[in-house]
């Protein structure tokens, strides 16, 4: 039964499973200013290969800001952040994606009106940056000409256990089911790095642990997250290692047992 499910694996590139341990992620130094408001203030981060690395932090430290800049959706004031050694500050969002970084948002931000596969069909065709009129003609085209795209965003949506709701317009699908679509979304872009924004927020138990179940699915496939959790039952049982955030700076670093119990952190999350 489990053999079954590893089957829908095989979309994921040999790339993502190659020299696990190395550092695929080095944030350097990033200031990220807006106005007098210092977001991010001299951010460090070493993210190795095959790992989950958490980022965690109160409401507003700057950990959003952080995918934001990850991703080329701000250029950072002052630092650098290297991929696969690298630089990727002053590339576009879309040429980051392509180059194997892919993410979600903190609030879902799928296209509603669109159903379940075609969600996914835009990501495999990484059309999703371009106006809504030029996304449905594409859909039209590739769904004419591109059986193999249909094959593979069915078998994205299997990974994540959506298959059977394949042509539900994405809007009408549970909250818990259209975090699922957009992490199988970005799995489209058949990433080396999956940045997770608060994937588990406004969530139910269950749906938590299907959650879960997905991103274990998807780390023991090789890539690599970025996880950013309130929940810190979620960071402690799937992070590595973990980062937190305070007002812009890095307070503290290591085994999420270890930042747990750590003073500052707790002082941090207390307010105090
Ligand atoms: P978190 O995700 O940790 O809750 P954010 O990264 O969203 O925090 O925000 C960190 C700080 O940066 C907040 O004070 C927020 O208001 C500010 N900020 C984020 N983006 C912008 C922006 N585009 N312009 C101005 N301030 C911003
Ligand atoms: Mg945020």
């Amino acid at each position: 039964d489990a053999g079954k499910v590893d089957d829908s694996v095989s979309f994921i590139s040999d790339v993502a499973n190659k020299g696990s341990g190395e550092e695929l992620l080095k944030v350097d130094s990033i200031l990220m200013q807006f106005g007098g408001l210092k977001a991010l203030n001299n951010v460090d981060l070493s993210v190795k290969r095959g790992t989950i690395h958490g980022l965690i932090g109160p409401n507003g430290s700057g950990k959003s800001t952080m995918m934001n800049v990850l991703t080329g959706i701000y250029i950072p004031t002052a630092g650098n952040v290297l991929y696969a050694g690298e630089s990727v500050v002053g590339k576009t969002s879309s040429d980051i994606a392509i180059s194997g970084i892919a993410r979600t948002f903190q609030n879902v931000q799928l296209f509603g009106e669109m159903t379940a596969i075609q969600n996914i069909l835009v990501g495999l065709h990484h059309t999703f940056k371009s106006n809504i009129v030029d996304v449905a003609l594409n859909l039209v085209r590739y769904r004419k000409e591109d059986q193999e795209a249909h094959a593979r965003a069915m078998a994205l949506l299997k990974f994540v256990g959506l298959e059977d709701l394949a042509n539900e317009e994405a809007r009408n699908l549970p909250y818990g089911k259209q975090r699922l679509l957009e992490i199988a979304r970005a799995l489209a872009l058949d990433p080396q790095l999956l940045l997770l924004d608060e994937p588990a927020a406004g969530l139910t138990a269950p749906d938590i642990k299907e959650l879960l179940r997905i991103i274990r699915k998807i780390r023991d496939s090789g890539i690599t997250f970025i996880l950013i959790e309130h929940h810190m039952d979620v960071v402690m049982s799937v992070c590595d290692t973990v980062s937190v955030l305070d007002f812009g700076q890095k307070i503290a670093e290591g085994k999420p047992a270890e930042v747990q119990a750590d003073e500052k952190v707790i002082k941090a999350y207390l307010g105090t």
